[in-house]
């Protein structure tokens, strides 16, 4: 599909130049790159999936991706996006797959449910909250500001979060007055508001699905967008905030990129690929950011800081103790957060050029139902 996949270029304005998607302008970029900054990343940098498979040995710092390479799952075999069969046109990087036709990669071996669930683990989410208490609360505070944003932009009716977590967002919409429902597969059931089915159980007519940060866990994002598609309303809204695969940011930190986060991510989007797959099922795409899907500019410092000597792990030093993936002493901590410190002005300058060119670490999608049944 050649010309499905061409059609929009790699930073979101459409080839043929009357885009309707728009950078964000000055200001706006602005008050997006505050929360850059603040918005926390609900991905994990390096997996116990890999640690218990056969690198129960591997020293800390260890590559990630190489060590989750070589668990005990078979190789993905087709593309998760596209169903595109794999052969030898496409890229096979440490733990996943580049696919040739739509540019999206798999995860590579292709997990298992158990080895999935492992990876969700309870340590993964505790009850009590994953970072410290700032850094929970700051996570409160900028879920708040997106549903008030959201608030603006989405016709009036249900609101449904898939990937919901623990129920920060919908939360946050049901305090606007705002009746929203999320789901999520590994909920633990502490709130009554998130179901813990799969998306594709769901019926119902909502004005609005929303998937921030959730169609990369999902083992068929092409699917569960149809299904979307479905439920959503005539003139309804489609959000999508996922990893840019191909941003700066991905291609500077590789394997060790923090939106990487094997196994959990199982695939790996291309801009275009998800952009073509929208105006495909029937959505008029209203707007793209290269940054107001957060976690840029924290992507960036997560990178810096894993350069430096023993590839200090600066997500699981922000997290508590018992959510972190590896034991981290006081000092190592210490010097993680020094790390960050020091690399955070080229953190800045890193952000504000890969924003600008439009390859930021994380895309943001507004998209409208056509009025007319797809
Ligand atoms: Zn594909």
């Amino acid at each position: 599909m050649p010309g499905l996949a061409h059609r929009w270029l790699a930073d979101g304005t459409l080839h043929n130049g009357h885009a309707e998607a728009t950078a964000p302008g000055c200001v706006p970029v602005l008050h997006s790159f505050v929360e850059g900054l603040i918005y926390l990343p609900s991905a994990k940098p390096a997996s116990r999936v890999a640690e218990s498979a056969s690198q129960s040995d591997a020293p800390a710092g260890a590559n990630p991706a190489v060590a989750y390479s070589l668990i005990d799952a078979p190789p993905a075999e087709e593309c998760a996006w596209c169903g595109h069969r794999f052969d030898g046109a496409d890229t096979r990087r440490p733990g996943r797959t580049r696919c040739s036709r739509c540019g999206v990669a798999t995860t590579s071996p292709w997990p298992s449910d158990e080895q999935l669930g492992d990876a969700y683990a309870v340590w993964y989410r505790p009850t009590a909250g994953r970072f410290s208490g700032v850094g929970d609360a700051v996570l409160k505070r900028t879920r708040s500001a997106l549903a008030s944003r959201l608030q603006k932009v989405l016709p009036s009716g249900p609101v449904l979060d898939v990937g919901a977590g623990d129920g920060t967002l919908i939360e946050a919409f049901r305090r606007n007055g705002r009746d929203a429902v999320g789901v999520d597969p590994y909920s633990n059931g502490a709130n009554p508001h998130v179901r813990a089915v799969e998306f594709e159980e769901m019926t119902g007519e909502w004005s609005a699905v929303i998937f921030w940060h959730s169609l990369e866990h999902v083992r068929r994002p092409v699917r569960s967008l149809r299904h979307a598609a479905d439920l959503i309303v005539p003139g309804g809204m489609l959000i999508v905030a996922v990893p840019n695969a191909t941003s700066m940011q991905a291609r500077l930190f590789g394997d060790r990129w923090l939106a990487l986060d094997l196994p959990r991510h199982l695939v790996h989007i291309d801009p275009p690929a998800l952009l073509s797959q929208l105006e495909e099922l029937g959505f008029r795409i209203e707007r793209v950011s290269y940054l107001r899907g957060g976690q840029v500019l924290f992507g960036w410092l997560h990178g810096l800081v894993g350069r430096f000597p023993g590839h200090p792990d600066l997500y699981d030093t922000i997290r508590r103790s018992e959510a972190r993936q590896a034991a981290q002493s006081p000092a190592f901590r210490l010097y993680a957060l020094g790390a960050a410190v020091v690399s955070l002005p080229v953190a800045a300058v890193g952000t504000a050029i890969e924003v600008a060119r439009r390859a930021g670490g994380t895309i943001y999608v507004q998209a409208r139902r056509e009025q007319k049944a797809s």
